[in-house]
């Protein structure tokens, strides 16, 4: 059975702010049957990696990654906005439209030498991600891979990660 997944996301003008199309997947999280297709997918990418361990960043990043972990019986660690994690973090920024931000992930949470998924709901430009590489990598992860609902292509994440393996369910 195929489904066709684009039917559940829904395209939101100016949001959140002018000239910008937000492509919201919460339609397709809260269909059980597209959510675990969706799932299963991402799963089989995940095992044709061999993957150790998912990483995924707040927040959407959590809902693409942990069923995939809970599916493979393997763990999954957040990369979170500052202040949210309470033990000895490593950080990584990243540029956004205006300013910077910064992610941060535990330094126990990838152990060296473990092969690393690193998954999020949208590949926009690549920022988020790349900084989610990058701390899985100072941790001594090995990043096999990363995966996406979706990509959008003429924003041209994929440059930014070049390198690294993408796979996404959808593109726009
Ligand atoms: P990037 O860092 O690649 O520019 O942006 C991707 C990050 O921003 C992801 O964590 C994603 O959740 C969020 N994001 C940016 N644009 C969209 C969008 O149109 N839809 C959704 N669902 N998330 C977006």
């Amino acid at each position: 059975m195929t489904m066709d997944l684009k039917k559940y996301v829904a395209t939101v003008p100016d949001y959140p702010e002018p000239g910008v199309m937000f492509r919201d997947i919460s339609p397709l999280m809260s269909d059980g049957k597209a959510y675990r297709y969706a799932t299963d997918q991402l799963v089989d990418y995940a095992r044709s990696k061999n993957v150790d361990m998912i990483v995924g960043p707040e927040a959407r990043g959590f809902i693409v990654g942990c069923p995939v972990a809970y599916e493979l019986g393997i763990g999954f660690a957040p990369a979170r906005k500052e202040g949210k994690l309470p033990r000895e973090t490593v950080k990584a920024t990243y540029d956004l439209e205006y300013g910077k931000s910064a992610l941060y992930m535990h330094k126990d949470a990838v152990k060296p030498g473990q092969r690393v998924l690193v998954t999020d709901d949208l590949l926009a430009t690549g920022g988020t991600i790349g900084a989610t590489i990058k701390l899985v990598e100072d941790l001594g992860g090995i990043v096999v891979g990363t995966a996406f609902i979706i990509e959008l292509k003429d924003l041209h994440g994929r440059d930014k990660i070049n390198g690294y393996d993408i796979f996404s369910l959808m593109e726009f």
